[in-house]
């Protein structure tokens, strides 16, 4: 087949007359962008390293093609999702802001519903409970008006059912393949029709969490990730055919509950408790998609002009659902999904991008996910389109060039010296350590964590105690003095809504005024 862009150079051809135009270089073939967007991946549970050294559950889990991937990329072992649960991580991929600065900061499901769980001092600020919005702003529609063809593969869950942000084609998609508003698939079998009732001969029983558009599947045996597999094969190909530059939005349900498992990989790991088993079955098999798309990449000959990013929207969960002891499936990180403390944000990240990132790299920068907006932007063209200034403005990921380059990132103070913002003012539906309404930043080695519930800090220094056991927060005040006011600065920027003190029925206060109000943290 001939890529589109030597296609128009030889339509370029037949159009030169006498005399023959001067030789030049054909054009730079455009860049093709893959983000693959896994469901509450932890940070532990693939096979390639995050952590300083292999850990057990490297070895547990069975994932080669990610290991391929970072073989020919880089690993970035500080790599955090914009937030604890989905929708707020999956909007800011598309918007280059963070979850605070959207309002969109917690999870959505029905139109004007608010999915906060009940707490006894705290409510929710009124905060966009129906999800993104179009608007021309978004990565895919900008991407769209670059020419490149746009598609989602799998969870979309960026605005509420009941409202056009359920719909990926009305958010600068020109395909979407099986997602909506909801963030769980009813089941992962074909047999079931991917539905929530889990009938194998009675369909009749719709309901919102039942995966649609996959009708083709219905009678076949095939699990879900493996559905989806198949349907990217086809839209990669489709994409190459028409010609244009494609970015993917590639998003498993997996490995987000119902943990099912694919059977076919089950053999592999029959020591683990069956929950757990069943749920490295469904690593494997988000890995096996990520195979088969590094090869269609390699089978059309365009893995040397594709971005590729492996992440994941939240950490990985452990509060529930899973087997054996809860609040330790991400050890070392402290507890899980929906938490303040790293194994609540901390993801796997891994980019490949032939000719920048160097092969077989990592990095230690913390890089979160609103950063893949501007990095796309600024990787599939040079400059701002200046068709829509508001799409350069307000933004709060940064180019990740500095880091990816591998270079001296030093030079570049936007991103070794960055802050990042946390900000969830939602209580969740599970308990566990760090899950409650909170605002925490990452600067340099540090984490500041400020609990709404009852204005407490925790200070952390996660290069000597990545677990987070030990509080510093008395021993170093003065490093306590200064995140705080880096904190209320930050949340002050982004004009966060705090949570709402059920008693006052006032916002809780910043961070620096618990402090100068009562003279000490506690
Ligand atoms: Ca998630």
């Amino acid at each position: 087949m001939i890529p589109a862009w030597m296609g128009l150079a030889v339509m370029a051809c037949f159009q030169v007359t006498d005399p023959p135009a001067v030789p030049s270089d054909p054009p730079s073939p455009p860049l093709n962008v893959v983000v693959f967007l896994v469901d509450d991946l932890g940070w532990q549970d693939v096979s390639v390293p995050h952590h300083t050294h292999p850990t057990s559950f490297n070895e547990r889990y069975h994932t080669p093609n990610l290991e391929r991937l970072a073989a020919q990329g880089m690993v970035l072992t500080n790599g955090y999702a914009s937030a604890p649960v989905c929708t707020p991580t999956r909007t800011s991929l598309l918007t280059g802001r963070t979850p605070a600065r959207n309002r969109i900061t917690y999870w959505t499901f029905n139109k004007d519903s608010d999915t906060t769980a009940r707490n006894p001092v705290l409510s929710a600020p009124p905060w966009r409970m129906n999800g993104l919005e179009p608007h021309s702003a978004l990565l895919p529609e900008v991407l769209s008006d670059r020419g490149y063809r746009t598609i989602h593969i799998g969870k979309a869950h960026w605005g509420a059912h009941g409202t056009p942000g359920s719909e990926p084609t009305n958010l600068g998609f020109d395909v979407n393949v099986a997602g909506h508003a909801s963030g769980a698939p009813g089941s992962y079998l074909s047999r079931h029709h991917f539905m929530n009732s889990r009938s194998e001969t009675d369909f009749s029983r719709s309901s919102r969490w039942d995966v649609p558009g996959l009708q083709a599947f219905h009678d076949r045996d095939i699990y879900l990730t493996e559905a989806l597999q198949e349907r990217m094969v086809e839209e990669i190909r489709g994409a190459m055919g028409d010609g244009r530059p494609f970015f993917l939005h590639f998003a498993p349900y997996a490995v987000h509950t119902p943990i099912m498992p694919n059977t076919a990989h089950l053999d592999r790991y029959e020591e683990l408790h069956p929950r757990e088993a069943a749920y490295a079955t469904m690593i494997e098999s988000v890995d096996a998609a990520l195979g088969c798309l590094l090869d269609v990449l390699d089978e059309h000959e365009i893995a040397d002009r594709t971005l590729v990013v492996f992440t994941s929207d939240n950490g990985g969960l452990s509060a529930h659902a899973r087997g054996g002891t809860p609040h330790t499936h991400n050890h070392p990180l402290r507890s899980g999904k929906g938490s303040a403390y790293e194994g609540g944000v901390r993801v796997p990240w891994v980019v490949r991008w032939p000719g920048v990132v160097p092969a077989g790299t990592r990095s230690d920068q913390p890089v979160v996910t609103q950063d893949l907006y501007p990095t796309i932007l600024a990787a599939t063209s040079p400059a701002p389109t200046g068709k829509n200034p508001e799409r350069v403005r307000e933004l709060d990921g940064i180019d990740l060039a500095s880091i990816l380059g591998g270079g001296e990132v030093s030079r570049h103070p936007e991103a070794s010296d960055r802050v990042i913002l946390f900000h969830q003012p939602h209580t969740w539906g599970a308990r566990g350590p760090g899950i409650e309404p909170y605002s925490a930043i990452r600067w340099r080695r540090w984490k500041l964590i400020y609990f709404h519930s009852d204005r407490r800090f925790e200070l952390y220094d996660l290069a000597a105690d990545l677990g987070e056991t030990r509080d510093l927060s008395l021993e170093r005040p003065e490093v306590l003095e200064l995140l705080i006011a880096r904190l209320a600065a930050e949340l002050r920027d982004h004009e966060a809504q705090m949570s709402i003190d059920t008693v006052s029925g006032k916002p809780v206060e910043w961070p620096d005024e618990v402090a100068l109000s009562s003279g000490t943290n506690r």
